[in-house]
């Protein structure tokens, strides 16, 4: 499932003009592809990610996954797609307080009541031993570390399979020993899952465990 961005824009209206912040990003991932982004804050990293991530739409130009765009689709096709095709791992681990790990790695499952429960439930063990934590399976988000926190997201990004996981800063609040491991358990998990990982950093450490790096730099994206 390759992921192709063609020419793709996005510009805000502001008081004065548009804020041209996407001026044609051209992008090719194939399946088990790991790239990271840089580039100075307010250069458009998010934007970015949040369109690839279906969040938020294009001026113009196109994003194809497995040669959809889920853009052509309507409002419940595209969140279908997203539920479907897309993992993400935010700098904020987004885990319900209330909820173990456990449940907290099924929340995605919920949206799809035919899925078998014992089936589902195994596969979220299963990425739990990956990520390290089966002995954690009870606690709560507020008993785990913050490394441990990002563990318990990017097993609940991976939970359905997807073909795209996006990774906003997902280490930009950890230390860097800790931010070092839980990016390589990315690029691991990814490639095991054949899915395609963009993450963006502003850590040039983290940025090189990764074979391919990217900057963002004039609405374009750049080798770096
Ligand atoms: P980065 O993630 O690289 O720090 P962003 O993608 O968040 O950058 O922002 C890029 C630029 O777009 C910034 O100048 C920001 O102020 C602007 N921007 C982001 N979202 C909006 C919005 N909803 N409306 C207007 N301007 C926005
Ligand atoms: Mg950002």
């Amino acid at each position: 499932m390759s992921l192709e961005v063609r020419d793709l824009r996005k510009s805000y209206p502001t008081r004065a003009e548009q804020l041209e912040v996407l001026r044609g990003v051209e992008l090719t991932l194939q399946p088990g592809e790991t790239v990271a982004i840089m580039g100075p804050s307010g250069s458009g990293k998010s934007t970015l990610l949040n369109i690839l991530g279906t969040l938020d739409k294009p001026t113009s130009g196109s994003v194809k996954l497995n040669k959809v765009d889920p853009f052509t689709l309507d409002e419940t096709g595209i969140a279908a797609f997203r539920n479907q095709r897309i993992g993400f791992v935010f700098q904020e681990h987004h885990l319900l307080p209330q909820c173990n790990v456990l449940e907290n790695v099924l929340i995605p499952t919920l949206v799809h009541p035919n899925l078998d429960k014992a089936q589902i439930e195994a596969v979220a063990r299963k990425l739990l031993e990956e990520v390290g934590l089966s002995h954690r399976l009870s606690h709560q988000p507020a008993e785990l570390s913050g490394g441990e926190r990002q563990r318990v997201a990017i097993a609940r990004a991976l939970i359905l399979k997807p073909a795209l996981l996006l990774a906003d800063e997902p280490t930009g609040n950890l230390d860097q020993k800790i931010a070092r491991e839980v990016g390589e358990l990315l690029i691991r998990l990814t490639r095991e899952q054949s899915a395609i990982l963009i993450a963006v950093t502003h850590s040039s450490e983290l940025a090189a465990t990764f074979p391919r790096t990217l900057k963002m730099e004039e609405g374009l994206l750049v080798p770096a």
